[in-house]
């Protein structure tokens, strides 16, 4: 009776599978237009689909596949090698790719159809907006990109332990038992000690996270194309908030307006969020630039807001800038609060 082995699994060598899907000058200029004509949401919901899940997807379905194989019977030393480097070869090639199309996306679409709208023009400002926007989701994507890898050979190399050890105890001669009911027992066992490994290969939860929430150590298991979406979304939701905050400052405000961006229905509202809109000043939800004017009206700082995690990954809210008259309406309720 053979124990559980693989001794030729099937690792297809990222170089036959890496096709390299950049952003092409027709879709760049559709995402142009519909940003132009107001349609952002559906600018970037044909980029991210395009450009960044379908890239992420692919480098999925190799990493299942990775974990399809290892599942299948203990490997030799040098094919869970090979698994690693390939990885680390394939994850870096689609994580520049997505990281580039990001670029592209965010310089030539929607950076500029955001200081539009603003009527910027402030060079020095477009260009700290943008940095920080692209810095921003290069560190989301390379951390999971890297923490992907990780947790694949991590969880990998346990389960070929596990596996060693058992094939030794039916490849021994005082080994009587059943081996195939002995087999049959042992991978109920493996299901039962390794569910993130069986969640990973069958639903595709390769990457592992915490919780954004209130330095909660919860760990979320998920998609990596759903998870990069989200940070790209998050991310180019910036362009707006740096922007707005910019700009805020500039004109000597000391509020801007909180409001929700996205209307997209939300599992989980972020309590922080809630209680900054829960808030009703002159009929708007504030958030203050500075502490004295927090203090007057009785609300956070941006700061404070973006400290307890409003405004961060999976987060909808952004703020802007308030008229002038809005303004004056405020310095008179801070006159008289004060
Ligand atoms: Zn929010």
């Amino acid at each position: 009776m053979e124990p559980l082995v693989n001794n030729r699994p099937q690792l297809k060598s990222p170089k036959d599978l890496f096709v390299y899907h950049g952003v092409s000058q027709v879709d760049l200029k559709k995402y142009q237009r519909m940003l132009a004509a107001g349609n952002t949401k559906g600018a970037m919901n044909a980029f991210l689909k395009k450009y960044v899940r379908k890239n992420m997807a692919e480098f999925q379905t190799i990493a299942q596949g990775y974990l399809v194989q290892a599942e299948l019977g203990e490997m030799q030393p040098k094919h869970v090698n090979q698994m690693g480097r390939n990885l680390a070869i394939y994850s870096t090639r689609i994580q520049n790719t997505v990281n580039n199309n990001y670029e592209i996306f965010l310089k030539k679409a929607v950076g500029p159809s955001t200081f539009e709208k603003r009527a910027l023009t402030n060079a020095k400002i477009k260009r700290i907006a943008l940095n920080d926007t692209l810095n921003e989701f290069k560190r989301l994507t390379n951390g999971a990109m890297s923490n992907t890898t990780q947790n694949v050979l991590t969880q990998t190399r346990k389960m070929q332990r596990q596996m060693v050890v058992r094939n030794n105890v039916i490849k021994s001669p005082n080994f009587t038992g059943n081996a195939q009911m002995e087999i049959g027992r042992f991978k109920d066992t493996l299901r039962k000690t390794n569910p993130d490994y069986y969640q990973a290969m069958e639903d595709g939860n390769i990457f592992k996270s915490r919780s954004f929430g209130k330095g909660q150590e919860k760990v979320i298991n998920y998609k990596l194309d759903e998870y990069t979406d989200m940070s790209a979304r998050t991310t180019l939701m910036n362009v707006d908030r740096t922007t707005s905050e910019v700009i805020s400052k500039v004109n000597g405000d000391n509020v801007v307006e909180f409001y929700e961006l996205d209307s997209r229905d939300v599992e989980t509202e972020r309590d922080i969020c809630q209680d900054i809109l829960s808030v009703d000043t002159e009929g708007r939800s504030l958030l203050a630039l500075d502490d004295s004017t927090a203090d007057a009206l009785g609300i956070l700082t941006l700061d404070q807001a973006r400290e307890q995690f409003s405004m961060s990954p999976n987060c909808r809210h952004s703020i802007k800038p308030v008229s002038e008259t809005f303004q004056n309406r405020i310095n008179k309720l801070i006159g008289v609060a004060v």
